[in-house]
Formats: structure tokens, C-alpha cells, sequence
């Protein structure tokens, strides 16, 4: 059965004109319930607003569940650097090569790994887990579900957004639902869908892929594979330690495979990580290149590539890695893991050398140190680069801002940045952080009858630090200081510009 080609003659067929269902009015509306929505979400409500979150998928994460994407990759600076990789660490089965360092996140990020480890659903970051986080799924659904709630966020499942209302600016959102399609309108909306699909049909400008050719990282459907032995795998990397490097390696079995013809993967190693569970492994290796994730012929194409892929895969271990003979794949995810699409142009774009040199911004809602990670877009190899020992990065507030688009902020994986930083800032943590940040403004601008742009920065970032989060200013104290220094040299310059004119 192959999936349906991309029809070449273009041909469009007129619809009739509809109407929607008006579903309910709100503060702030966030599209999108992976780590960004939640974020946004959770954000918003903490702030005071009134907040309704709308998800196309019957569940809350994201890429986080819907993907399985995991673990949570480190939000830790490395203050320290350690070997390259330690042999020790080897069958832990989580990186090995992350030295001793600060979590440059907190905020919600924290409220929802706190309440997740309380739940059992993951093992805290620590020099043990490399600073990942490993967690499980449908504890990490659950917990979600359960944050939202109590904070009094309303949500809508199963809604895909398809659209806005509004002639000037986005006043609500359409959804497709089985009931129909359905508006939601709001003062603020956050896009949190990842792939900017509510800035995009708002008119917001975009940006797709690397500068030179337009190509994005690769797509990985991810699975948990069951009843792994680690005994006998740790007995195996033991006696052959050249042949697994932390979380990845393999490469004689797998050349072995190959020559037998019975592997045929576009990379030359393979990438699992431990869970919570002692006998189940997380596997990142199927890869399929030259794939746009807001492209549904390409989505229906990397779908069944990459499923062949993984039956591949289980065959291999089973068949030739030692502590995978009962092991099998109990779950995949149910899309296909999209690393890269649209990147909304914002007021600012965030770019690699301000991941690398730790730009500060004066505008700055959120913080990363996680390196910039390229799975290259048509070869087999990973491109890291890491910040400097002990630094992190600033993510400002106008990198949420869509050009041009008023009462619309972005959050997570497609706000405003190169090719290269959004390797960096696309991870689950910061997606989170950036997500927190845009609720909170969305929340402020609401409140204020303001355009998201014109909401004072200081404010947001007064409310980010009362929530928790780690900014540069890490008081509220210090940010108080600050937001009294701001408005005196505020007044100071609006005098002085009235004399001016004057
Ligand atoms: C293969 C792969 C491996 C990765 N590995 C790691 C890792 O190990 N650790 C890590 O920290 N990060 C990792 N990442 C990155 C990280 O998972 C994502 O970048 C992150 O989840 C982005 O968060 P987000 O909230 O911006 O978007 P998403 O997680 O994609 O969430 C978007 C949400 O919006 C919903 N949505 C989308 N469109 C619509 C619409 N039109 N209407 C309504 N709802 C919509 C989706 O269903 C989803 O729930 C990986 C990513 C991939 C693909």
C-alpha cells in the first residue's frame, strides 16, 4: 500500500462558505499542549488570567508523549567539564560527558518536575543522569493534566487549529473538531503548536531550514523497547568498551548487519537512552531526511519509511546485541518526531553566536545552556557545539514577538531564531521557559488592553521572577530594584524628550 503521492497538477477545489461554533471567549487562548503550551498555560493562569488551551491530540507533552521524545536534555550549565566521555558512565545508558553545573531554568519547568517526581514518572537531574531528565510518558500525560487543572486552565481536545478570525489582527482561532469547526476567541493568543501554525496563517513571516538550501534536521520516530537485559548488555560493552560511547555506539554489529544485508540505516551508529524502568530502553535511531513536518505528503512519507525502519532496528538488537534477545517494542510514537519547521520572524532573531557567546539581552524571559545540536539534514553525522564552561544564554522577549502581527506571541520550538540556535533552543526545558515567558506577557497584555509588543519587558520579567524563574536577576528583590531604576530612567527620557520637542 504506498502512501499517496504529492498530486502534480496543483488543481484547488472551491469550498462553501461556513460557519463556526462559537466555543467560548478567554484572556489568553494557547494552541498547543506540549512543553510550550504547558508553559504558556500554566504561565498565563499564574499570572491571573483566564486561560483555555486547545490541543489537537487527545492528551497534553507534545513531542514529549505524542513523540516520546525523551529524556528531558539538560538545562544545566556545565560549570565544570568532565572527560569527553566517561567510561564509567558507559552503562548507564545516559550521556556521560555533562559536567557538574547549575540549572539555568526553574519556573514551571520546576512546578512540573516537581509534581512528576512526586508522581514516580521521573529520576531528577543529577551528574548520574548526565542532567537529563528521564521520565515516563503516561505519568509525565497525567501530571499535565493535573497542573492544569488545579491552576484552572480550561482545555479542549481533539481541536485542530486551522485558522484565524479577524480581519486586522487575530481575534480567535478556528478549530477542526468532530463537532465541527469551532472559534475560540481571546485578548492574547500563544502559538504553541511548534510548527507556528496559528502565526502562519495570521500572515506572520517564516523562515524553513538551513540558510544555504532551506533543508531542516531529520525526522525520528522514537519507541520504547521492553524486556531488555542491561546485565548482559553492560557484560557486552564491558568486554568491547570501543563499541559504545554513553548513549550511542555499535558501529562493528551494525557493519556486520549491513554486510549481511540485513540493516540498511541512514547512520552508522545507534542512539538508545535508559527510562525510569529498568528494563526498558528509549531508541532515537530511525532517521528520515528531506522531510518538512507541515507538509502532509512528506508526513505520510516518513511515517512508513521510518516504521520500516524500526522493525529493522528490534530485528538487529534481538538478533545480534547482547541483552535485547526478548526484547521488544511495546510502544511507538504516535507521530513521527518533527525536529524543525517554521521559525516565525520575530522583532529579533536569535543566532548562533548568541548561543555560543552567551549573548545577554536586557529583554532576556528565559535562559538555556544546552549546546547547538544539528542531526545534519542529508548525512549521517551530529553536529555539537557547546557553550563555554559555566555559561548559559539569554532568550529575549522580542524572539516571541511575530513581525507585524499584533495580539499573537510564539513559544517552544518556532520562535524567532537561525537554523542553528533553534538547534539549541528547541529542546523540552527551554521550549517549557520560552512557553512560561509568553503566558506571562500574554497574561499582561490582556489585563492591560496592550498589544503584546507594547507590554514593558521589566514586567514581564517582574512576573517571571515571582513565579519562579531563573533569569539573570535572580530576586524579586533585585528585579524590583530594577523595575523602579527602569521607570525613573523611563520618566527621565520621556521629560527629556518632551523638552525636546518642546
Ligand atoms: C526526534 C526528536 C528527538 C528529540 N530529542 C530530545 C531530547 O532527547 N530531549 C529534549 O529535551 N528535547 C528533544 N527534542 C526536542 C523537543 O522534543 C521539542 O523540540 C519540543 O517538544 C518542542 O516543544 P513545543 O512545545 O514547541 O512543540 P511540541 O512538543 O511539538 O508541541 C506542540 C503541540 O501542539 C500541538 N499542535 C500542533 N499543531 C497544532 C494545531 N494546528 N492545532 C492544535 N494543536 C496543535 C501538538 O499536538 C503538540 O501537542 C527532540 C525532538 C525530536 C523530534
Amino acid at each position: 500500500m504506498p502512501p499517496l503521492q504529492r498530486p502534480e497538477s496543483g488543481t484547488s477545489v472551491r469550498l462553501p462558505p461556513r460557519d463556526a461554533l462559537l466555543g467560548a471567549d478567554a484572556d489568553v487562548l494557547v494552541v498547543g499542549g506540549g512543553p510550550a503550551g504547558l508553559g504558556a498555560a500554566l504561565g498565563a493562569a499564574r499570572a491571573g488570567a483566564d486561560v483555555i488551551l486547545a490541543e489537537r491530540y487527545g492528551f497534553l507533552g507534545g513531542t514529549a508523549t505524542a513523540a516520546l521524545v525523551m529524556p528531558l536534555m539538560s538545562f544545566h550549565n556545565e560549570a565544570r567539564r568532565v572527560r569527553a566521555i566517561d567510561p564509567t558512565g558507559s552503562v548507564r545508558l545516559l550521556p556521560s560527558d555533562h559536567g557538574p553545573g547549575e540549572p539555568v531554568i526553574a519556573g514551571v519547568l520546576q512546578l512540573f518536575l516537581d509534581a512528576l517526581y512526586r508522581a514516580g514518572g521521573a529520576i531528577a537531574p543529577s551528574q548520574a543522569t548526565g542532567y537529563t531528565v528521564p521520565f515516563d510518558p503516561e505519568r509525565f500525560k497525567l501530571v499535565a493534566l493535573e497542573l492544569l487543572d488545579g491552576a484552572g486552565v480550561r482545555f479542549l481536545f481533539h481541536a485542530l487549529a486551522s485558522g484565524i478570525v479577524g480581519d486586522e489582527t487575530p481575534e480567535g482561532v478556528v478549530f477542526e473538531t468532530k463537532s465541527g469547526p469551532v472559534v475560540i476567541r481571546a485578548r492574547t493568543i500563544v502559538d504553541c503548536t511548534g510548527d507556528g501554525d496559528v502565526a502562519a496563517a495570521a500572515g506572520a513571516r517564516f523562515e524553513v531550514g538551513r540558510e544555504q538550501d532551506g533543508l531542516v534536521q531529520p525526522m525520528t520516530l522514537m519507541f520504547r523497547l521492553v524486556d531488555f537485559d542491561r546485565e548482559q548488555f553492560s557484560a557486552y560493552v564491558d568486554a568491547h568498551p570501543d563499541q559504545w560511547h554513553g548513549v550511542l555506539g555499535l558501529e562493528e554489529l551494525i557493519r556486520e548487519a549491513e554486510e549481511a544485508g540485513e540493516l540498511d540505516l541512514p547512520r552508522d551508529d545507534l542512539l538508545f537512552f535508559a527510562t525510569p524502568h529498568e528494563r526498558e530502553v528509549s531508541v532515537n535511531s530511525t532517521r528520515v531526511s528531506h522531510v518538512l513536518g507541515t507538509d502532509v505528503w512528506d508526513l505520510t512519507r516518513a511515517e512508513s519509511i521510518s516504521r520500516r525502519q524500526l522493525r529493522q532496528i528490534v530485528d538487529f538488537l534481538r538478533k545480534r546485541v547482547p541483552g535485547f534477545a526478548e526484547a521488544y517494542a511495546a510502544q511507538s510514537g504516535t507521530i513521527i518526531g518533527v525536529r524543525e519547521t517554521r521559525r516565525i520572524v520575530g522583532e529579533y532573531r536569535l543566532t548562533a553566536k548568541d548561543v555560543l557567546t552567551c549573548g545577554p539581552f536586557e529583554d532576556a524571559i528565559a535562559r538555556g545552556s544546552y549546546p547547538i545540536d544539528i542531526h545534519d539534514p542529508q548525512g549521517k553525522d551530529t553536529i555539537i557545539r557547546r557553550l563555554p564552561a559555566g555559561g548559559a544564554y539569554d532568550i529575549p522577549l522580542r524572539c516571541l514577538l511575530p513581525d507585524g502581527v499584533d495580539r499573537l506571541l510564539v513559544a517552544g520550538r518556532c520562535i524567532s531564531g537561525s537554523h542553528e540556535a533553534h538547534s539549541s533552543y528547541r529542546v523540552t526545558p527551554i521550549a517549557m521557559a520560552t512557553g512560561h515567558a509568553a503566558g506571562v506577557c500574554a497574561a499582561i497584555a490582556a489585563r492591560t488592553g496592550q498589544p503584546p509588543r507594547a507590554v514593558d519587558h521589566r514586567a514581564v520579567q517582574l512576573e517571571l521572577i515571582r513565579q519562579g524563574a531563573n533569569l539573570r536577576y535572580h530576586t524579586a528583590q533585585e528585579a524590583v530594584t530594577l523595575l523602579t531604576t527602569a521607570r525613573i530612567v523611563g520618566d527621565r527620557a520621556a521629560r527629556s524628550r518632551e523638552r525636546t520637542a518642546a
